[in-house]
């Protein structure tokens, strides 16, 4: 069974990948290697912060002393929410939207969406989640695949919900009339723009 090591700080990111993933990889988190550096995402893509992620995260790991017990590949998730009417923003800019220096909270995020979309009716509320994967492999130095999901929407006028995070209490898959907070990991997990790249990620496992 490949080992992988999901390297995010981002509890809710790790458990959806790890839930999905299931019981055909030995998924780790970043809590048995404490001391990874924190990866800067200064990338303008969501693709070139996932693979800088995964290389200098893998590149890390390949430096530590001898024996100590590697993971086969490193996945890094880089992902967040684009909407139509705002160009494409929050964007790479997802986690910090609301400003302020470093990474906001969901409420603060969630509040400043809904005013920028103050007196945007239903029809002109589509967006979407996207996330890209990058999977490096450990000892093949500058090796790092990537594989991308999408999932389709709109900006609810209001919070509802309690599962999930960040965006969740506002977003709307397709074909739902519920957030995806209130629809549920099940729900969530089997559609969402993480799901449709992690079934890429394990085609290619599949197939290799
Ligand atoms: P990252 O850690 O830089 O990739 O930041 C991703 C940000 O995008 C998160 O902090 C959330 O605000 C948002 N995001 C990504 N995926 C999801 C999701 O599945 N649900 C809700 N918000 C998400």
């Amino acid at each position: 069974m490949p080992s992988l090591l999901i390297a995010s700080r981002n509890a809710h990111k790790a458990a959806e990948i790890a839930a999905i993933l299931g019981e055909n990889f030995d998924v780790q988190s970043l809590a048995r290697h404490a001391a990874a550096p924190e990866v800067e995402e200064n990338g303008d893509t969501f693709t070139a912060n996932a693979v800088k992620k995964a290389a200098e995260t893998a590149a890390w790991l390949n430096s530590q002393a001898p024996g100590q017990a590697l993971p086969d590949f490193v996945l890094a998730d880089d992902s967040g929410l684009a909407v139509d009417s705002l160009d494409g923003a929050p964007g790479v800019r997802s986690a910090r939207y609301a400003g302020g220096g470093g990474n906001s909270t969901d409420a603060a995020n969630n509040a400043r969406l809904l005013h920028e979309l103050t007196d945007v009716d239903d029809r002109n509320r589509g967006a979407q989640f996207q996330c890209v994967l990058a999977l490096a492999t450990l000892g093949q130095a500058g090796e790092v695949r990537t594989f991308e999901g999408i999932c389709r929407g709109r900006i609810a006028q209001a919070e509802s919900g309690e599962g999930g995070f960040g965006y969740d209490p506002l977003f709307i898959p397709k074909g739902h009339d519920l957030s995806f907070a209130e629809l549920g990991p099940d729900i969530k997990n089997s559609i969402s723009h993480r799901a449709r790249a992690l079934a890429k990620l394990a085609d290619h496992f599949a197939s290799n």
